[in-house]
């Protein structure tokens, strides 16, 4: 049985004192949900101050992007041996915002993939499908052609040690979540199509919905079959909110 993940993705938001007001505050809660496993990707900047906050480990946590390049004259970036070092768990990779504002193609991010997994990050690869390719019928074409970049890099097997999470475009911090029949449809999807290709990593993988999750919508998301937890953006910078939506879990 795969164990429900709730993950906020802080983006470019919070202040050392946020930090600090937000992970005290969601101490309590995490410590409290039971079968269900919570976790923030703070911005890199913070990631010290969140393994110091979060020591009992009710809270695990991760990035939001790591660079291809490990080391070197990279000015600007962070590593994932950076990331690991402050005890992260995972790395978002191939975010929709990361593909694109920074141009980030299917092969960069198999790519960061593979460099992410390689130096002990369980990878969570961002997939999605925007408005104008859901219109077109195109969302399943979109998901899988995503999923093949990573699967033809390193092969299906990469995937089991990996979490998915599904976030169609239309859906970021716009409000407008997907109702809990489209995403149920093309999680199901996903998990059929890599079946076809492993059934024991499609047993396994877990796979998170995003896109405008919030506490009046998550239970319903996430008593769907094949939808795993949430990938929370707007509402995990809320103690409530993110604690209403853990709860759900
Ligand atoms: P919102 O929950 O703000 O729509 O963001 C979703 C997201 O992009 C999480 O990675």
């Amino acid at each position: 049985m795969r164990t429900p993940l709730v993950m906020g993705n802080w983006k470019l938001n919070g202040t050392k004192e946020s930090v600090a007001e937000l992970l005290n505050g969601l101490a309590g809660p995490a410590a409290k949900a039971t079968g269900v496993e919570v976790a923030v990707c703070p911005p890199a900047i913070f990631l010290g101050q969140t393994e110091a906050l979060t020591k009992d480990g009710a809270i695990e946590f991760g990035a939001q992007n790591c660079d291809l390049n490990v080391a070197g004259a990279f000015t600007g970036e962070t590593s994932a041996v950076m990331v690991k070092s402050f005890g992260a768990k995972y790395s978002l990779v191939g975010h929709s915002e990361r593909r694109t504002l920074h141009a980030e193609t299917d092969e960069v991010v198999a790519a960061k993939f593979k460099v992410i997994q390689d130096n002990g990050l369980v990878p969570v690869l961002c997939i999605g499908e925007t408005l104008e390719e859901r219109e077109a019928d195109k969302t399943n074409s979109v998901v899988e052609k995503q999923l093949a970049a990573v699967i033809a890099a390193h092969g299906v097997a990469a995937l089991e040690n990996s979490v998915i999470a599904y976030e169609p475009v239309w859906a970021i911090g716009t409000g407008k979540v997907a109702s809990k029949e489209q995403a149920q449809e093309v999680h199901a999807h996903i998990r059929q199509w890599l079946a076809a290709q492993d059934a024991n990593v499609a047993a396994k993988v877990q796979i998170l919905y995003g896109g405008s999750v919030g506490p009046a919508t998550a239970a319903e998301l996430f008593a769907q079959p094949d939808i795993d937890g949430g990938l929370v953006g707007g509402a995990s910078l809320k103690v409530a909110d993110f604690t209403a939506i853990i709860e759900a879990a």
